[in-house]
């Protein structure tokens, strides 16, 4: 491996626009390595320790991608079947030619999030004289290279190769790895994506023991708070883990069970509408002293007075339960900084719930939704002036979502204007109504003396 040994341990950064201190490359001795060596595919699929500059950066049960040893450009990488096949027409049936294109296109994404480039080439070389084994190369061209040295002169090893160290080539594998949405550790087992919900808003994944979503412009804010949530000790909501290589966030699956309506009769219970009351104070509580970054961009724009960070949607269906009990609420999008009482409204509306019963008929009746608004504030231990708004300010909560909805619909979001064509919005007025109509009932159960679950302690 004499060629190694020229090489600096410590070189630019790869990430650099294309060196022209290009070292020579000693072709005899490559030749003689890839000719009279074993297969270096296998060997890396094998993990023999004397390829440790091909760090692998991605595997599945059928596919590796690893960093090319003898590098032409900063961050190519190559990916191959782990199958020693060679011939990249004959030798795959179609399923498994577009299963490997397809992991070529991931891994490529990851390229292109991690490395600056101006294009990305795509090349299956390799001859059967010598570096048999079928193999992608995915070679991202430097911004600003000059068109004399793009394309083939890139490429060619005898043209040099980058100046690259083994702690070059950890550090890019590492960046690799987190942008295909992999842990830290150097393999990443294949996981297949399951669908959790693909009908509403988002298409969200699971994939092991991830969740993939959309990222949206509000991520990095929402991101910064979950990441201030896990600081806080609060374990009520998913950790986040940056996007992947395909722009979706990823966040922890939580394991459980999220109920939707008409709702199970575990969370029709007292002790899971108090538990959730309860939680939802613990995330409003592990919220408080949250800084959001200058300038942070939130799905909704913050609300007066911002004593917390409003979940914004709190309800069974963002509610993971584990045997009956409320630990942990999911899907952070709609968060933004507000009062207290801005999401307790609407949390209770969701899960007391507060439809009306003559347009929902598994709805509780009007004295047992006013008993159980009482638990539920109760296990957040809501304060007597939040009490006294919680009412009005769930009608409020109803037409605020109204009003977004359509505008969201009236924009050309889909999901939305699905969601007003089937009614939705009318039937957020309809319980908007009813909760007027039964205001001095309800108010009449949250302010009565009773024994409560917290002592009311929130601000309000
Ligand atoms: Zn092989």
């Amino acid at each position: 491996m004499a060629e190694l040994d020229r090489r600096h341990p410590e070189g630019p950064e790869p990430d650099g626009p294309l060196p022209h201190n290009r070292e020579d490359f000693d072709v005899a001795a490559y030749v003689r390595r890839v000719r009279g060596g074993p297969c270096f595919v296998c060997a890396v699929v094998a993990g023999d320790p004397g390829y440790d500059f091909e760090q692998v950066v991605f595997e599945d049960d059928h596919h590796i991608a690893f960093l090319d040893r003898y590098p032409t450009l900063p961050g190519k990488v190559l990916v191959a079947p782990k199958a020693h096949v060679e011939h990249v027409v004959r030798d795959l049936d179609e399923e498994a030619y577009v299963r490997l294109m397809r992991t070529v296109r991931r891994v490529a994404l990851a390229v292109e999030a991690v490395v600056p480039s101006e294009r990305t080439y795509l090349l299956s070389l390799g001859s059967g004289q010598g570096n048999a084994h079928l193999h992608w190369h995915i070679a991202p061209l430097p911004p600003g290279t000059s068109y004399e040295r793009q394309q083939f002169h890139a490429l060619m090893t005898e043209n040099g190769l980058i100046p690259w160290s083994r702690r070059q080539a950890a550090d890019l594998a590492e960046r690799l790895r987190a942008a295909l949405g992999g842990p830290a550790g150097p393999r990443v087992p294949e996981e297949r994506e399951e669908v959790l919900t693909g009908g509403g808003v988002n298409r969200v994944v699971r994939v092991g023991g991830t969740v993939r979503r959309p990222a949206r412009r509000w991520t990095p804010a929402v991101h910064a708070l979950l990441d201030h949530l896990a600081a806080a000790g609060f374990g009520g909501a998913p950790r986040a883990h940056g996007c992947d290589g395909e722009g979706r966030e990823v966040l922890d699956f939580l394991p459980g069970e999220v109920p939707d309506y008409p709702l199970p009769a575990y969370a029709m219970a007292d002790e899971a509408l108090a538990g959730a009351g309860a939680l939802l104070r613990d995330y409003h509580d592990a919220t408080v002293g949250f800084a959001p970054a200058e300038g942070a961009e939130w799905c909704f724009p913050p609300r007066a007075p911002a004593e917390v960070v409003c979940h914004g949607d709190v309800a069974p269906y963002n509610c993971v339960f584990r045997e009956g009990r409320p630990v942990a609420f999911i899907d952070f999008d709609t968060a933004h900084p507000g009062p207290r009482v801005w999401d307790v409204a609407y949390a209770a509306y969701r899960f007391v719930p507060l439809h009306d019963p003559g347009r929902d008929r598994s709805a509780p009746e009007v004295e047992e939704q006013a008993r159980r608004l009482r638990v539920f504030a109760d296990g957040y231990g809501l304060g007597v002036r939040d009490r006294e708004v919680l009412t009005r300010t769930a009608r409020a909560r109803l037409e605020h979502l109204v009003v977004h909805m359509r505008a969201e619909a009236a924009a050309g979001h889909e999901a939305f204007a699905a969601h007003v064509a089937e009614g939705h919005d009318l039937l957020y007025l309809t319980d908007s109504a009813h909760i007027a109509r039964h205001e001095a009932l309800f108010l009449a159960a949250l302010s009565s003396e009773g024994r409560g679950g917290r002592v009311g302690m929130s601000a309000g």
